[in-house]
């Protein structure tokens, strides 16, 4: 039986887990592997105000797990309560429970599964003035967290990944999104399927690369909307994805480093393109 199937049984209810043999948390110990989010569709986040953001967003929590030292805790029984309303499992597990599920000594006292989301890539229609993000081959779930916080950050509208990524579901790479994985919109496309895309996207795809002529700083972002396309940790941009950007542009480098790291070219490039449209008092 699968865990959905399990779950299923089991919706609308509250139950007390302690054992580690308890079939569902062997299941949700298994989403710590690809292969079972991936047959499941779900992913793991942890914390209390990152589940309840995710629950306001619109996300479907499929099984909520807390510590039994939530108990009484006001905000976490009104999950647990919104949970089972909305037909979710809920489990109230020991700290032992906790950390085996998130392999985590000091696990957070609340634990979502909730269901993967994606869009597709002929959903993706920009309008003037959003920024879209596209990663080539991301391998490191540490540097495709931070890029969905970035992106998050400076109000890009998604990021596609392109080709063989790591997954945007691991719980390494929720963990740094802190939250904005359930902000941010995530496509999956393979190669051909994005270069057939891209043919029919009118605004300006900007592609970065160590040998770009074209001093990021030089270009008017400021019309239609912007691709911008970030290569691979070891390789870089793929030649026939370099060979479909409207410009390369380079960032500047003084020292000996051979190439800034992924998510900090990317962060570089946002605050650039996005750098009239970002004033401070904003989030006053
Ligand atoms: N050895 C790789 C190469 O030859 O491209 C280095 C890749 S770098 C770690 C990862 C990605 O970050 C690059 O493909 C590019 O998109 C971006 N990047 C890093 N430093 C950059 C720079 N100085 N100018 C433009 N893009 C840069």
């Amino acid at each position: 039986m699968s865990t959905h199937d399990r779950d299923r049984k089991r919706t609308g209810q509250v139950k007390e887990v302690t054992s580690l043999t308890n079939p569902i948390i062997k299941d949700i110990r298994a989403l710590s592997m690809k292969k079972f989010r991936d047959r499941e569709h779900v992913f793991m986040a942890e914390g209390l105000k990152l589940v309840i953001d995710a629950f306001e967003a619109g996300w479907t929590v499929r099984t909520l797990l807390y510590a039994k030292a939530g108990r009484g805790n006001e905000a976490v029984e009104k999950l647990a309560a919104r949970t089972v309303a909305s037909g979710g499992l809920v489990l109230v597990v020991s700290e032992k429970v906790l950390s085996a599920i998130t392999r985590r000594d000091n696990p957070q006292m609340v634990v979502g599964v909730f269901e993967q989301k994606t869009l597709p890539l002929d959903a993706v229609e920009p309008a003037a003035g959003d920024v879209w993000i596209a990663l080539d081959r991301v391998r490191d779930p540490g540097n495709l967290g931070t890029i969905l916080r970035t992106a998050d950050a400076v109000g890009a509208k998604g990021v596609i990944l392109i080709g063989d990524c790591t997954d945007p579901f691991s719980i390494e790479t929720v963990r740094a999104t802190m939250g904005s994985v359930f902000a941010v919109p995530i496509v999956r496309a393979g190669v051909e399927a994005f270069l057939a895309w891209r043919k029919g996207f009118s605004g300006r795809v900007v592609g970065t690369h160590l040998e770009g002529s074209v001093d990021y700083r030089t270009v008017d972002y400021s019309r239609g909307a912007t691709l911008l396309v970030m290569g691979n940790e070891q390789q870089g941009l793929t030649a026939e994805l370099a060979a479909a950007c409207d410009t390369l542009v380079r960032i500047p480098q003084a020292g000996r480093a051979d190439s800034l790291n992924l998510a900090v070219a990317t962060g570089v490039m946002l605050y650039e393109i996005r750098r009239d449209v970002l004033p401070l008092d904003d989030r006053s």
